[in-house]
């Protein structure tokens, strides 16, 4: 019993000291997740009438963040902010981190190219997966008003002998033309870092993704001709939102299945940037992979 009165005194003495806010300015915060992951405040808590809370929401490993219910600033951003206009019950969402849809090209899987020759299988099977080269192509130089059918592509594919892993439409469908274990041509000739083994031989090295874009029109200059860069909508250049959200997508995917770091994505352009242009100046490098 006397005890129980001496730390009723010391509460009493330390609210004093403190200034604490009276019970009744207090608001109530829970923080509810769905799915695995951590959030902040874990659980939530009591805060000031009217303050604004920080909260965060951090997926576990194989999950990724989809989006808070309830009202938060922003649904779509796991670190956002509640107001504390009354009690509040906000959850966060995490989903599986699934792979990426990804369909097969218009035409098949290219195992031997249209000349005859084989595309050959990587001489150190996946192992020799390390980059990932980020290109653009486009059927602007023959169809400049109508540049982004992919049944054109395969035929691009075929008149320069090239071909590359993937492409993505401007809707952000992704389409698989080479299977990862196999040389895609689609490098050329270059170098990368001061590395004698990615000298003029990237290919062996680096899984292709096209992006269906278009660059600026001093890029494409040289690469559609004259005419056809004027008949080009400007609308058509540079890159789509789906784009950029289906790119993330299957960077991540990529990166994880074959342990590739961040600094091993580079452009067509930084290869060989006397020859190329792709992605070019209107690819924002800030919008993959944060
Ligand atoms: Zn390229």
């Amino acid at each position: 019993m006397k005890k129980l009165l001496l730390t009723g005194l010391l509460m009493l003495g330390a609210m004093g000291i403190t200034g604490c806010t009276p019970e009744r300015n207090q608001v109530d915060l829970k923080v509810q997740m769905q799915g695995q992951g951590m959030v902040e405040p874990s659980e939530g808590g009591k805060f000031t009438q009217g303050s604004v809370v920080d909260v965060k929401a951090l997926p576990a490993t194989g999950w990724q963040f989809s989006r808070w219910e309830g009202a938060v600033a922003e649904a779509y951003r796991s670190e956002t902010t509640v107001l504390m206009d009354g009690r509040k019950t906000i959850r966060a969402i995490f989903i599986p981190d699934s792979d990426p849809e990804i369909m097969e090209a218009p035409g098949g899987i290219i195992n031997w190219r249209a000349d005859g020759s084989e595309v050959l299988r990587r001489i150190g099977g996946e192992a020799d997966i390390e980059y990932i080269m980020i290109h653009a192509i486009s059927d602007a130089a023959a169809n400049p008003s109508n540049p982004y059918e992919i049944s054109r592509i395969r035929d691009i594919f075929d008149s320069y002998g090239v071909e590359s892993h993937y492409v993505i439409d401007r809707e952000g469908a992704i389409y698989q033309f080479v299977h990862d274990e196999r040389i895609a041509h689609h490098a050329g000739a270059g170098s990368w870092n001061q590395d004698p083994k990615l000298t003029n031989a990237m290919n062996r090295y680096a899984i292709g993704i096209e992006l269906l874009g278009i660059g600026t029109r001093a890029e494409m200059k040289d690469v559609i001709g004259t005419l056809a860069n004027t008949q080009v909508r400007s609308a058509d250049r540079g890159y789509t939102e789906n784009q950029y959200s289906a790119l993330d997508h299957l960077l991540h995917h990529l990166m994880e299945r074959y342990g590739i770091p961040r600094g091993n994505i580079i452009g067509h352009e930084a290869y060989d940037p006397g020859r190329k242009w792709d992605p070019g100046a209107l690819f924002d490098w800030n919008r993959i992979l944060p």
